[in-house]
Order: structure tokens, then C-alpha cells, then sequence
């Protein structure tokens, strides 16, 4: 794709009291219509002015992002969502007082001041109010909504600090804030409120036991349990076929998920390190606290994530382990499974489709 080589500026803003010189040379490119790398509380976002399509078109530019791909608008106040919003359902109010500002995407009918390439063509639109004090505000200053989708390149793993937004953008952004590692770690959760039953689309950042206790009818999409595959040998090499359905977040290296009781993981992984050391392949393995000590000996470089009983430390580790891994020189990652509770569904969820869709249980169970 066409893209000139510019130079990519690394900012240092303060996370808790953002410098208003900062923000303002920030906002004043989102208002000439160019993009700017931001932090929020879930992942750094590359961010564009949503109403201005030539400016939202850099942003798939910069990212290598298909069109057919929406964006979620990013405003700093709910008198804002009035702009975006045809119809506010009643819902919505609740749901805002509760995870208001946080990471929690709504996805609304949009008025047709919403450029059809923020939304994909779709009469609807995607928006949250973030809580990073960088990101509410450069919105401010900016004076306009910011459409930001994760700030990566296109199939990568979400960059969780202004690091990991260079190491895929450089040369394609003018400026990248850095405020430090993201609190959250993974992506908001996307809660469709425009489907009959309010639908969530993308775990995320709050859970859906949260996401319960304020409207008890919240579902998980259908399809979700047909898109795991239950593989009983890792050795299968099943892995290197491509996903087709679970291709986002994915590392450039193979990554195989083990589930099962703690001793299960552990024998199976194991098992596999062996057989890959034999092969003489690099194996990484992503791992918690508690499981170190099993395979500190085991030849494979090995990468914590914090304790598996602290979902919050997994979720904030997790992106930035997989590049550490991938960095490393790795040839493939082995990860063992988290339970899905309150993060530990978008833990799942992310390691899913870095597996292309794939589970390893041991081979004796059933
Ligand atoms: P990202 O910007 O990379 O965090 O991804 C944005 C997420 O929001 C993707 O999962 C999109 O498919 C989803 N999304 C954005 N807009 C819409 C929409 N109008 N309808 C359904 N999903 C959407
Ligand atoms: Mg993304």
C-alpha cells in the first residue's frame, strides 16, 4: 500500500496528570485530519477524527486493515453519543452509570453524520467512553470523537504499550503518546444492543458476570463452543494450518493452548517440550506463577504472567508475553489454559484465536 516513510515521534505524557502542551500538539494533529497513537486502559489505539472519512481512511492505511473491518468511536462525555446515536435505548443509561467511563463498546444504530467507513458500511456504530486521563483528554482538545481501533498492524497482537505501537507502526504514524503499559491489557467488551437480546460480541474488559448483574439477559453469541476444536495430540502439528474463523490477535508464532486440571496441562506440555526439544525446535512457553517452578528445568524459555488466581495480572501480561516470546526467537509458543471467569473469558478468548481455535487436552481424558 502506498505509504510515505515519515518520522515517528515518541512523546513520554504523564498517565495520571496529562501535560496540556502534550495533548494539545496531539489533538492538534487528530484536528488536520492526521492519525496519533494514544494509550487507553485497554490497549494503545491508533486514533483518527471520526467524522472526517480522508482522516479515518489513514487509520486501515497505517494498520494494513481491511475496510470491511468497523471501527469503535471513542467520545469523552455521554452528551456526545446523542451526535453519533439514532435512538438511545433505555438500556444504555444503565449500563453507562455502570461501566461508564471503561471498557465496555456499545454498539447503537448511527445517525448519518457517522462516515459509512467508520461503521463498515453497517447502519450501526460501535462506542465507548475510555478511562485512561490521556485518552478522555486528547478527545477533549480535540473537540471532535476519535475513532481508534487497536494500534497494531493488521493481525497482530494488540500493542499494550507505546513500545509495542512502534515496533508495528514506526514510519507509518507521526506520534506515538506513551503514558506506560495499559492497566486492562485486553480490548473493551463489545455489547450489541441492537440484535433482539443484547448480544456480547467480543468479551473483553468487563465481564459478563458484571455485565449481568446490571441487565440479566445479556448472552454470549451461539456459535461460540463450535469454534473450539478439541485436538488430543499437540504432535498432530494441527497447528500450522491456518485458522479461518479465529485469525485476529494472533502472534507470528504458532501458539498451542493446553486445558485440562493443573496436572493435566502440566503433563501434556511437558510431554510436548520434549518432543519438540528432540526436534531441536526454540519453544516458549506462557505460563503462571504457579506453574514455573514445573518447567523451569525443562529447556524451554519460560514466561510468567502472574498468578493464574489473579485473572487482572493475566490480562494486563498476556499481550505483552506473546511479543516477548516472539521476540525472543521462539518457534512456538505453548500456553496453558485459564479459567473463563469475569477476564479469564477474554484471556480464553484471545489465546483461542492465537491457537487458530485449537485446545489440547491430554490424551487420557476422555
Ligand atoms: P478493534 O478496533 O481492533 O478493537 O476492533 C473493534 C471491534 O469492534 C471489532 O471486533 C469490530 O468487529 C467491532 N465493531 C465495531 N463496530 C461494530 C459494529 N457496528 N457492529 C458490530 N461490531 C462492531
Ligand atoms: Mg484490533
Amino acid at each position: 500500500m502506498l505509504m510515505s516513510n515519515i518520522d515517528t515521534e515518541v512523546l513520554a505524557v504523564d498517565a495520571i496528570h496529562p501535560e496540556i502542551a502534550k495533548i494539545e500538539r496531539a489533538a492538534a494533529l487528530i484536528r488536520s485530519g492526521e492519525v496519533v497513537v494514544f494509550p487507553t486502559e485497554t490497549v494503545y489505539g491508533l486514533g483518527a477524527d471520526a467524522l472526517k472519512p480522508r482522516a479515518v481512511k489513514r487509520i486501515f492505511i497505517a494498520k494494513g486493515r481491511p475496510l470491511s473491518d468497523p471501527l469503535i468511536v471513542h467520545i469523552a462525555d455521554e452528551r456526545a453519543l446523542a451526535e453519533l446515536v439514532a435512538d438511545i435505548p433505555v438500556q444504555v443509561h444503565q449500563l453507562v452509570r455502570a461501566f461508564w467511563p471503561g471498557p465496555l463498546t456499545l454498539i447503537l444504530p448511527r445517525r448519518p453524520l457517522v462516515p459509512a467507513l467508520v461503521t463498515a458500511g453497517l447502519n450501526t456504530v460501535a462506542v465507548r467512553i475510555p478511562r485512561h486521563p490521556v485518552a478522555l483528554a486528547l478527545i477533549r482538545a480535540a473537540g471532535t470523537p476519535i475513532a481508534a481501533p487497536s494500534a497494531n498492524r493488521f493481525m497482530h497482537v494488540s500493542p499494550t504499550t507505546a513500545q509495542h505501537a512502534l515496533a508495528d507502526l514506526n514510519g507509518r504514524v507521526p506520534l506515538i503518546l506513551d503514558s506506560g503499559p495499559c492497566e486492562v491489557g485486553v480490548e473493551s467488551t463489545v455489547l450489541d444492543l441492537c440484535s433482539t437480546v443484547p448480544t456480547i460480541l467480543r468479551p473483553g474488559g468487563v465481564g459478563l458476570e458484571e455485565l449481568r448483574a446490571v441487565l440479566p439477559d445479556v448472552r454470549l453469541p451461539l456459535q461460540e463452543k463450535n469454534n473450539v476444536q478439541r485436538v488430543d495430540n499437540a504432535c498432530l502439528e494441527a497447528q500450522r494450518a491456518p485458522g479461518q474463523l479465529l485469525t485476529h490477535y494472533a502472534p507470528t508464532v504458532p501458539l498451542l493452548l493446553f486445558e485440562g486440571t493443573l496436572e493435566e496441562m502440566h503433563a501434556a506440555m511437558l510431554a510436548e517440550v520434549r518432543r519438540r526439544s528432540e526436534r531441536r525446535e526454540r519453544v516458549g512457553i506462557l505460563v503462571a506463577d504457579e506453574d514455573v517452578a514445573t518447567f523451569q528445568d525443562s529447556g524451554a524459555m519460560v514466561h510468567t504472567l502472574g498468578s493464574a488466581a489473579a485473572p487482572e495480572q493475566v490480562a494486563a501480561a498476556l499481550f505483552a508475553g506473546l511479543r516477548a516470546l516472539e521476540t525472543a526467537g521462539i518457534e512456538v509458543i505453548l500456553c496453558r489454559g485459564f479459567d473463563e471467569y469475569g477476564l479469564g473469558r477474554a484471556i480464553r478468548d484471545r489465546l483461542l484465536r492465537a491457537a487458530a481455535g485449537k485446545v489440547f487436552k491430554h490424551p487420557h481424558l476422555p
